[in-house]
This record gives C-alpha cells, structure tokens and sequence, in this order.
C-alpha cells in the first residue's frame, strides 16, 4: 500500500513523540508499505512564531509573515528524518518548495494549484521515505506561502491525491472524530464512520479536528481519509461515503470561539450597497460566513455578518475603507461571540430537530444573537461566555454523549 501519514503539532511536541512517531512509520514501512509522512511544527511553536513576529511589528508584510511562520515545520521535518535515520530508515525531509507543492500568492492564506510528484516518487522508488512539511508551499514569484492555520492536513490529502495512495491517515491527538468537541462537551460519543458532507459542515463550523479545505479535497477527489491518535493505538474514525440514512438524525455539535461579528450601522437602503460591501471583502480575500441584514423604517438597514477572528483586523480595514462611500453611521464589532452548530444529513428538513435546538438554548435562558443554516446544518450565535453550558444541553437533548 501507499500510505500518507501526517502527524499535527501534538503528535511531535516533545523529543520522545518525535522518537515514538518515527518507530511508527519505521513499523509501517517494515510491514511493506510506501509512506510518505507530512508532519506539523512541534506543539504550539505556530503560534510562538506569530508572537515574535508581532512583537517586531504588529501588521508584518505577509511574505515575511510566511517566511517566520513556515520554519516551524522546517524544524520538526529534519528531526523527524534524523530520528527516522537513528532507526536505520533512509528517510529524507522536504520543504514544500523541495517537494514540489506550488500555491497561488495569497500569502497566509495560499491555495494549493498543483504537487508535482515527480520528487516524491523517485524517492518512493529508492525505498526512501519522505518526509515533508505540511502547511507550506510557494508561489508562483518562488516565495515561500502558508496555506492558514491547521493547513497540515491540506498538505496531505493534496499529496495522497497526487500520487493516488491508497489512504491519508491523520494522527493527532485523539483516537478519531466524537460527537462534540471533548474540551466543551464531557464524554461525547466516539464516530467510528462518518460521510465527508458531514465532516465538511463540521470542519467548517468549528471541528478544528481535520482543517476544512482539507476534508473538502478528500471529497472532491475521493480521497479516504482516517482519524487515529498518534500514541494510542485503538479506535479510529474514517471519513469517506457512507449510506445514506432516511431519518434525519443529529451526527455531531460543533462550538466555534474564534469568530467575531462586524455590523455596518444605518448604511442605505438601495440597490447595490451590498454589493459594494461584499466586494471590499472579496478584494481583502476575507471568508464570510453568517450574512444578516435587519431594516430599518428610514429607508437604512443594518448589515451584520461574522468573521474569523484572525481576519478581523482586516475586516476592520476593509469596512472603514468603504464606510462613507455606503454612507454607514458606524462600523461595530464583538468579539465576545461563539457559534455553536448542529450537523446531520437533512436535519433542516425536520421541524422538531430545529425546534429542539431553539428550545434547548432557550431552555438554559441563553438569547441567539444570529442564525444560519444548510440542508445539513443549523448555527446559532451566542454569547461565547454561555457556550459550555448550552453545548452540554444541546449534547444531552440530541443524545449525542457516550452511553
Ligand atoms: P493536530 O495538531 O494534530 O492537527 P488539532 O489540535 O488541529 O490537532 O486537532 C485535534 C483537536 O481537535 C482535538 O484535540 C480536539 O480538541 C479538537 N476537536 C474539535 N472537535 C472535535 C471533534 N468533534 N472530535 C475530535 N476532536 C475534536
Ligand atoms: N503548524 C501550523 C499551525 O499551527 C499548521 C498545522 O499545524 O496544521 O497552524
Ligand atoms: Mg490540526
């Protein structure tokens, strides 16, 4: 077989896991497999790396940005292969320019465009194993990009696509996918199958288990993908085609805090307004997600819509850039918010589903702020200081804790 395997910060944080995770791929090759191991930067040196950054300069030039940010996978990849060579393993690490992965030139935020395989499989064919930095790649001026936070897995999945593995499987910190996410909900209950529509909605909605675009890459390209932990064997979860079920059913609750809302106040009420709002955002290349406009008597509305937390800076930018041109009284934002979602096949389609999650939320005395919804979603912003308790109701009304 031809396996990817791709290890998150967790998984390497410490020079031990380095050591552990190395024997695991040892084990795999010995077993006659092909891997190809795509690896994170140790535990939270990310987000040490944007520290320094900022305290150098708090609004860094994004080609700079990348170029801190992307050592941190340079890092872990070398002591991975040196562990590897330490166990006889001919094993070889690669940036994301050495291994051929081009992206697009939004720095920061890049988008894969192409993996050139041609690297990996010669030394696939020398019975080498790669091993590659997730999250990075370059663009088409050869400048080093980063695809945006928890983009190792991208990185996998784009490389199990290219050279047609057999399976991409995701080592991380917990033994698969659960109902909801164990740090808000106590004892949720463990998926062992679950669709990648499902999986899409949850990613997008807070999951940070497997990153959005990546999930959305194994779907596209039929990529099967599965969830293990990286240090305790045992249970796992596999995302990929499942049978579609009759009865809507509540699969999954997602809590999202890393979002923040944006309201334009008072802007006119005429043709082409929201439109020119929305262009701004698309110029700034900011992902949007709940859109709300509420009316006003006076020919004015309000528009409201969330945004993650690490594009509210430049949302900002962007609004106060178009504010007078839409004649806005003010530009607002909370970042005091959370998202907490409900996700199932066709669960919009069944009124008691939507009343149970209004009713829960109700029932905790909690007020929605927003509401959004898919065929197979429904969120609801709240106020994120009252998160815990209405994602443990909403677990317990949809029984979606372990029995
Ligand atoms: P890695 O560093 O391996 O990429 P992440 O921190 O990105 O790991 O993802 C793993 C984390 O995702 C888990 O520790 C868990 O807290 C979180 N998570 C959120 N929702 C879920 C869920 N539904 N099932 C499992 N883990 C979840
Ligand atoms: N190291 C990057 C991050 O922390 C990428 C990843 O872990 O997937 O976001
Ligand atoms: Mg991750």
């Amino acid at each position: 077989m031809l396996v990817v395997q791709k290890y998150g910060g967790t998984s390497v944080e410490t020079p031990e896991k380095i050591l552990s995770v190395a024997q695991k791929v040892s084990q795999a090759y010995d077993e006659g497999n092909q891997i190809v191991v795509v690896v994170s930067a140790m535990g939270k040196t990310t987000n040490y790396l944007i520290d320094l950054l900022h305290k150098v300069n708090r609004d860094p030039n994004p080609r700079e940005y990348d170029m801190v940010v992307s050592t941190g996978e340079q890092i872990s990849i070398a002591l991975l292969a040196s562990a590897m060579s330490k166990m006889g393993k001919q094993a070889v690490s690669l940036t994301g320019f050495q291994a051929g992965i081009d992206t697009d030139s939004n720095h920061a935020r890049a988008k894969l465009k192409r993996v050139y395989r041609g690297k990996i499989l010669s030394l696939l064919d020398e019975g080498k194993i790669p091993v590659i930095a997730g999250f990075q790649g370059v663009s088409p001026s050869g400048d080093i990009t980063t695809l945006g936070r928890g983009g190792s897995d991208t990185t996998a999945v784009a490389i199990a696509y290219a050279l047609d593995a057999d399976v991409c499987e995701i080592y991380t910190d917990v033994d698969g996918v659960y109902a909801a996410d164990p740090r808000y909900v106590e004892n949720p209950r463990h998926i062992e199958k679950i669709s990648y529509d499902e999986m899409i909605e949850m990613a997008a909605h807070g999951a940070k288990v497997l990153h959005l675009r990546a999930v959305e890459l194994a779907r596209r390209y039929r990529v099967p993908l599965i969830v293990r932990h990286a240090h305790i064997g045992g249970r796992e979860t596999r995302i990929g085609e499942v049978e579609k079920m009759e009865e809507p059913l509540v699969r999954a609750l997602t809590v999202d805090e890393g979002i923040a809302k944006v309201v334009l106040e008072r802007v006119l009420d005429k043709p082409g307004i929201a439109a020119k709002i929305f262009k701004k955002l698309a110029d700034y290349q900011i992902s949007l997600d709940m859109i709300v406009q509420s009316m006003h008597k006076d020919g004015r509305n309000d528009v409201a819509f969330t945004v993650a937390k690490d594009d509210l800076q430049d949302t900002l930018n962007a609004m106060n850039e178009i504010k007078d041109e839409v004649e806005a009284k003010a530009v607002h934002y909370d970042d005091t918010i959370a998202k907490v979602s409900i996700v199932g096949v066709n669960i919009l389609g069944s009124p008691e589903i939507i009343y149970g999650m209004f009713n829960t939320i109700a029932s905790e005395d909690v007020n929605i702020d927003m509401i959004s919804s898919s065929n197979s979603r429904v969120s609801c912003i709240i106020s994120k200081s009252k998160i815990g308790k209405v994602a443990d109701a909403l677990a317990e009304r949809f029984k979606l804790k372990a029995l």
